[in-house]
């Protein structure tokens, strides 16, 4: 199969998570994938997207920027932001840690990155932004 590639940019909206998400659906489609493997995509794509709108940008104006590519049966999803950045990655992706002091957030989002995907990767910095690479086997 060619490379083919999907490049998205949305602004940091909450509202905008449920189009990136149905949007990597679709756009995976093309590799035959089961149900389960749609929604581990789907619900890996909206954990990195709701971080870079509500960490990234924190309710400010911002660009959320996804790429999704697929080549042969490997689906790749790079999601990323300019926003604050992560001083410490190591930490920032440990099961149950999370910045937020509402208490509505669980720190469980890399976690589930992780668990639904083959590989995470992150690059960060603070005060330039985020990007999380993700990768996963479709249809073994
Ligand atoms: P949950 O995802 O369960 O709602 P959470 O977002 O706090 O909670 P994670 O998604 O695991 O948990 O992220 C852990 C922490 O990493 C966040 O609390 C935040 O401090 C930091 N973080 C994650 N993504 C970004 C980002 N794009 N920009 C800045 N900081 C981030
Ligand atoms: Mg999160």
């Amino acid at each position: 199969m060619e490379k083919e590639t999907l490049r998205i940019e949305l602004e940091s909206l909450s509202k905008n998570e449920e189009f990136a998400r149905v949007a990597v659906a679709m756009f995976m489609s093309r590799m035959d994938p089961t149900i389960e493997e749609i929604d581990d995509v789907k619900t890996a794509v909206s954990e990195a997207v709701t971080n870079g709108i509500i960490h990234g940008y924190q309710g400010k104006e911002g660009i959320i920027y996804i790429e999704v590519t697929i080549e042969d049966r490997e689906l790749t999803v790079v999601v990323k932001d300019s926003g604050t950045g992560i001083p410490d990655i190591k930490k920032a992706m440990e099961p149950m840690y999370t910045t937020d002091a509402t208490g509505e957030r669980s720190g469980m989002g890399f976690s589930f990155m992780e668990a639904f995907m083959d590989q995470v990767e992150v690059w960060s910095v603070p005060g330039v932004g985020t990007r999380v690479t993700m990768k996963k086997q479709i249809g073994r």
